[in-house]
């Protein structure tokens, strides 16, 4: 594995502006002194105490760190180095300048189902990739969809953030529990275990399982679902979300019976091609989802006659739809990094008017900070939208 270098990453780049946040910590553009070249620079606190909830384990960043390596696909982003101080783990990672994909996409005035294909193609890519390597995101949502540079003429996807990746091999169970981060797939709920079609099919979430279970009463103000990508693929073509109804009830039931339908109103221009792609990956039994291999060899991505070709260049995504999602979609992780500083500067206020010690001072704050909720709730709460 990288070895975690004990250097003061300030001695080797010099700190640029601050290309996003997440809960543990911030993403800055970082310039290597020895050569000028641009990098970024991801720095995560790590947590201080066993009591404490702030911060990451050290074993969840020596794991995303694993993973990365593990996974160097032109359509993945890149690790370049590792280093550690006390309080924080910085990965320095290739830059990715283009923006998020669904940025890109809704600046379009029309976009044809071809050329949504060639950026669903490269997703699909590095996903055939990754599980090929048993490597599986569990957080693919549009946030971490990105493009290398958006001015080219063929812009290059880049999936970011491992931090929920894990390696799971054959044989190998992998369940969620309360203490790591919850996805309320069909498996999930049903506390099966979890693989590789997970990331193909259903609209995972932050919500608590336990609270799922005990009366839903976390979806009110936790809709930050990870998009896989048969709901990225609904949510493209249409601008809707395949499961989303009336109440939150209705909407978990939804998911639990993979309840959905093509309303006319807004899958009018889509062909009935891809409306069998989606229908092949928002599947409950995971067994019989289609694979990220399966899905590259469907005919709407890989057309097998001219008829197919040419219906794919007749369908379009239903672009007002899907800039009224994408505005909505900002608009929320705006009001959640707001959310995120006020809880924050709370923080703040709490540890300069305690007289504990500093281990015991950060129990309280995280106690005051999670209001009872896990931190890897939280964690995802702040860091997506709906
Ligand atoms: P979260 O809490 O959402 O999981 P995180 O702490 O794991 O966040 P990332 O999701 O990896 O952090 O990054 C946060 C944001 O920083 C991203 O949404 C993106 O806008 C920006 N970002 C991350 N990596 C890069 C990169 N390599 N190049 C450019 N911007 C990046």
């Amino acid at each position: 594995m990288a070895v975690f270098k004990p250097d003061n990453v300030e001695d080797l780049y010099e700190m640029g502006e601050v290309l996003g946040s997440g809960h543990f910590g911030q993403v800055r553009k970082v310039r290597e002194r020895s050569t000028g070249t641009l990098w970024a620079g991801k720095f995560l606190k790590i947590r201080k105490s066993q009591c404490s909830l702030l911060g990451l384990e050290r074993s969840n960043v020596e794991r995303e760190v694993m993973i990365l390596e593990a996974v160097q696909h032109p359509n993945i982003v890149t690790l370049k180095d590792v280093f550690e101080s006390r309080a924080e783990v910085v990965l320095i990672l290739e830059l990715v300048c283009g923006g998020e994909l669904f940025d890109f996409i809704a600046e379009k005035e029309n976009l044809l189902e071809s050329e949504a294909i060639e950026f669903l193609k490269q997703i699909l890519e590095a996903l055939r990739f990754m599980h090929g390597k048993n490597v599986v995101h569990f957080d693919l949502k549009p946030e971490n969809i990105m493009l290398s540079d958006k001015s080219s003429p063929q812009p290059i996807i880049k999936l970011i953030d491992f931090g929920l990746a894990r390696r799971i091999c054959q044989g190998e169970e992998f369940r969620s529990t309360s203490g790591t981060p919850q996805y309320i797939a069909p498996e999930v709920i049903n506390c099966e275990p979890l693989n590789a079609s997970a990331d193909m099919c259903t609209m995972c979430t932050t919500i608590n399982l336990t609270s799922v279970q005990s009366g839903l009463d976390d979806l009110n103000h936790n809709q930050s679902y990870n998009r896989s990508i048969g709901v990225i693929t609904y949510i493209l073509l249409s601008g809707l979300s395949p499961f989303q109804d009336e109440t939150d009830e209705e909407t978990l039931a939804n998911i639990l019976a993979m309840k959905f339908e093509f309303n006319d109103r807004y899958f009018s221009t889509t062909s009935s091609m891809a409306k069998d792609f989606i229908q092949k990956l928002l599947v409950k039994d995971p067994s019989e989802r289609m694979t990220a291999e399966d899905s590259l060899h469907h005919p709407w991505i890989k057309p097998l006659t001219r008829s197919q070709k040419v219906k794919r260049n007749r369908s379009s995504i239903n672009m007002k739809s899907f800039k009224k999602f994408n505005a909505r979609r900002k608009w929320k992780m705006s009001y959640n990094m707001v959310r995120m500083c006020n809880r924050l500067v709370r923080l703040r206020l709490l540890c300069k008017s305690s007289d504990h010690d500093p281990v015991q001072r950060d129990c309280e704050s995280d106690i005051e900070d999670t209001e009872s909720k896990p931190a890897s709730l939280l964690r995802r709460r702040l860091s997506s939208s709906s």
